[in-house]
């Protein structure tokens, strides 16, 4: 549908992140603040594992800053320069973080805040950040900087020669195997725990290929509710979530608005709550029979009106949802609930069809259903595809009706 590429670098966090790379791990020198002298990067990250981990890792209960004031007391120059720069990248491209305390973690290592990069382009809010990682990141920041020194090191070490677009390949790789995968606990700078900051990286390092979504449970909440209504599911979920994002925005999408698309299209007001705290999986199945039974009932009464209304493309005739009815004398095909010819639903027994060939129905894919039935063969077809069929479907929840 959309022909020209989005563009990222309209948004300071993908601008600022390739600088970053290329200034600090292609020329060694500091990003964030002015000093210009080459750095050993080595020798500081070194410095900075004696220091903040391993043996003088610090697990008592003192605040983060008191922590840290303490570690890097008698701190060479170089390793400030170094933390600072890598503490920075941290807190760059997140929503929930102000500017000002951004730019304060790098005033805190130096007298005076010229030493520090000046303006917006370097400390900046929304919409140049790319996402809101929720209270996890900010709690979680002791784990959170070790595995973005973890990345860092291994693409410092690694990197001869080589140019931005190298990197951000590595970085990527690195940070979907230590999401997928985790990181061996014998590595330098390996963090036990998921931390967000991979997510943050990922979706950096290839914006069009990954989501910006940092939290784990959101993942796998958008997953769980959304993953029937991709026809071929990849088994890598970070494939999985864009081909559930193409689906549900051709189908949701408002023509135009590429910024809804591609930035935060799981957030947007109208597609939040249908997966967002649904913890558990039975939880997760309700929603997404509730979506399917929502889109095929809006598909019907916005048949008249298809023009006016851009928001759906699953159609279906409004002749054939007539004769679908009639055929079935206004009466729930499973339970035979009847009332007035009103109160029926329209059920396509093969809804997944619906968003690859919206244009195909026939009236022998309809069935009416009173809405609790049809709630029920939307959960029934989660369970098992061949309640796409329709002897198979009738009795089961013929049989589910009985139980009482
Ligand atoms: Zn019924
Ligand atoms: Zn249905």
């Amino acid at each position: 549908m959309t022909s020209t590429p989005f563009d990222w670098n309209r948004f300071h966090s993908y601008r600022v992140f390739d600088e970053f790379l290329d200034r600090f791990v292609l020329q060694r020198k500091s990003y964030v603040t002015k000093h210009s002298d080459a750095l050993d990067l080595a020798t500081a990250f070194e410095d900075i594992r004696g220091r903040f981990c391993g043996d003088s890792y610090d697990d008592s209960d003192a605040k983060y800053e008191e922590k840290i004031a303490h570690q890097f007391s008698d701190t060479p120059e170089e390793t400030k320069i170094v933390f600072a720069n890598v503490e920075y990248l941290w807190a760059m491209p997140v929503a929930n973080l102000r500017p000002r305390t951004k730019r304060a973690y790098g005033e805190r290592w130096f007298s005076g805040s010229d030493l520090l990069v000046e303006g917006d382009r370097y400390f900046f809010g929304y919409p140049n950040i790319i996402a809101d990682p929720g209270p996890w990141y900010l709690r979680n920041k002791y784990w959170e900087l070790v595995a973005l020194l973890r990345v860092l090191h291994l693409v410092v070490s690694e990197s001869g020669r080589g140019d931005v677009t190298m990197l951000k390949r590595k970085i990527a790789g690195i940070c979907h195997r230590a999401i997928y995968e985790g990181v061996p606990s014998g590595e330098v700078f390996a963090a036990p725990i998921f931390c967000g900051v991979h997510c943050a990286l990922l979706h950096l390092a290839d914006p069009e290929r990954y989501e910006s979504i940092i939290s784990a449970s959101h993942r796998r909440q958008i997953i769980s509710v959304f993953r029937h209504v991709v026809r071929k599911p990849s088994s890598d979920d970070e494939v999985l979530l864009k081909q559930i994002r193409e689906v549900l925005y051709d189908a949701h999408g408002i023509g135009e608005e590429a910024d809804r698309k591609y930035r935060w299209f799981f957030y947007s007001k109208d597609v939040q709550p249908l997966w967002i705290d649904k913890k558990t999986p039975k939880q997760q199945q309700v929603s997404s029979a509730v979506f399917d039974v929502r889109n095929e009932e809006e598909a019907v009464d916005l048949e008249g009106d298809v023009e006016a209304v851009s928001g759906f493309r699953i159609r279906r005739s409004a002749k054939l949802v007539k004769a679908a009815k009639k055929r079935d004398g206004h009466t729930c095909r499973a339970c035979g609930f009847h009332f007035e010819d009103q109160i029926v639903h329209v059920h396509h027994l093969d809804p997944l069809s619906e968003y690859e060939r919206p244009q195909e129905t026939k009236l022998d894919d309809l069935i009416t259903l009173c809405p609790n039935c049809h709630y029920l063969a939307h959960y029934w077809l989660r369970e098992d595809s061949r309640y796409k069929r329709l002897k198979p479907l009738l009795a089961v929840l013929k049989e589910v009706r009985s139980e009482k």
